[in-house]
C-alpha cells in the first residue's frame, strides 16, 4: 500500500494519500479524476513519489473498509498521470523483495537522469545540510564539492534504488569515501570515539580534527543501505556508517574500525525543507554555485 502521492512526475514533493489532500490537490480535475457512469465508480489516479510510475487512490471514502486511503500501482499506464516503467516499479520500496545489492548495481540510462541531476544542482544546500546532521560531521564545501564530482563522475543517479526522496543519503552512499582530517563539527559520540581508539588524533580550539603523526586518515564510509516496510507500510530506509583509521593499511580488512552508526532516512523531513516557501528559504549560494559548475546549468 503505497501511503503518499504526488500530481506529476517532476514533482519534488508528496502528500500523505488522505481524503482531505486528495480533495484539495486533485478534487475532480483530470486526469487524475476519472468520473465513473456511478458515483462510486469514480476513479483517481495520481503518481508514486518512489517510482514516479501511476497508482490509483483507493479507500478514500468507504468507511466500512478495514483499509485507510492508500495508492496501488496501476501495472499499465494511465493517461496523463505518470510514467509507466515496469523496472523501476519492480524496484520501489512498495514493491522491492530483495535488498539493495551493491553499489555497482545500475540501471540502463533513461529521461530520469536528467530529473535527478537538476534536483541536486537545485537543492544542493539542502542536501548538503541534511548530510551534516545525519552524518555528525559539519563536512566543508571543498569535501562536499569533492563528494558531489565524485557521484557525479561515477555516475551515482544510474543506481538503481536511487529517488527523489532518498536523494541527499544516495549522493555520499555513492561518493567516494570522506576524509576527515581537518573536518570540523563533530557529533559528540564521533569525536569521543576517535579520542579514544585514535591515539595521534586531537581537535583543535575550533573542533578540527588535527593529527600530531605525520599522517592520519580517518575515512568516513556508509555502506549496507537497506530497504524495509514497517508493519505500518511505511518505508523505512537506513546505511551504516563506517569510520575507519586507515593511517597504517590500505586494506578495508585490517583498517581498525573507530566507529559505527546507523542513519535513518527522514525522507519527509527532506521534503519539508525542499518545500519552504522562497520568502522563508535561507539559501547557500556557495553550495548551489558549487553544484552548477559541476552538473553544469539547467
Ligand atoms: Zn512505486
Amino acid at each position: 500500500m503505497v501511503l503518499r502521492f504526488k500530481l506529476r512526475t517532476e514533482d519534488r514533493v508528496s502528500y500523505d494519500i488522505s481524503k482531505d489532500q486528495v480533495e484539495a490537490r486533485i478534487a475532480r480535475n483530470r486526469p487524475w479524476f476519472v468520473a465513473g457512469t456511478e458515483r462510486r465508480d469514480d476513479r483517481h489516479y495520481a503518481v508514486c513519489p518512489w517510482c514516479d510510475n501511476p497508482i490509483q487512490l483507493k479507500a478514500l471514502y468507504r468507511r466500512d473498509t478495514i483499509k485507510r486511503p492508500h495508492g496501488s500501482h496501476t501495472g499499465k499506464p494511465q493517461a496523463g498521470v505518470g510514467r509507466f516503467d515496469l523496472s523501476r516499479q519492480l524496484n520501489c520500496p512498495y514493491r522491492l523483495t530483495r535488498q539493495p545489492g551493491a553499489k555497482d548495481d545500475r540501471r540502463p540510462r533513461s529521461e530520469d537522469d536528467r530529473a535527478l541531476i537538476a534536483f541536486v544542482r537545485d537543492e544542493f544546500d539542502r542536501i548538503v545540510l541534511t548530510l551534516r546532521r545525519d552524518l555528525g560531521v559539519s563536512f566543508s564545501n571543498d569535501a562536499a564539492r569533492r563528494m558531489l564530482q565524485s557521484w557525479f563522475e561515477n555516475s551515482g543517479f544510474l543506481y538503481r534504488h536511487i529517488n527523489f526522496r532518498n536523494l541527499p543519503w544516495m549522493i555520499v552512499y555513492l561518493a567516494v569515501p570522506l576524509n576527515l582530517y581537518r573536518q570540523k563539527g563533530f557529533a559528540e559520540e564521533i569525536k569521543a570515539s576517535i579520542q579514544q581508539k585514535v591515539s595521534s588524533a586531537e581537535f583543535d580550539q575550533a573542533g578540527r580534527l588535527q593529527s600530531t603523526a605525520p599522517w592520519l586518515a580517518l575515512t568516513l564510509q556508509p555502506l549496507h543501505h537497506r530497504i524495509r516496510r514497517d508493519p505500518d507500510d511505511r518505508i523505512e530506509e537506513s546505511m551504516k556508517l563506517w569510520i575507519k583509521d586507515y593511517s597504517r593499511t590500505n586494506d578495508p580488512s585490517r583498517a581498525p574500525l573507530i566507529h559505527q552508526a546507523v542513519v535513518t532516512f527522514d525522507h519527509d523531513r527532506f521534503e519539508r525543507l525542499v518545500a519552504t516557501p522562497p520568502d522563508r528559504a535561507r539559501r547557500d549560494d556557495d553550495l548551489l554555485e558549487i553544484a552548477r559548475q559541476i552538473l553544469g546549468e539547467p
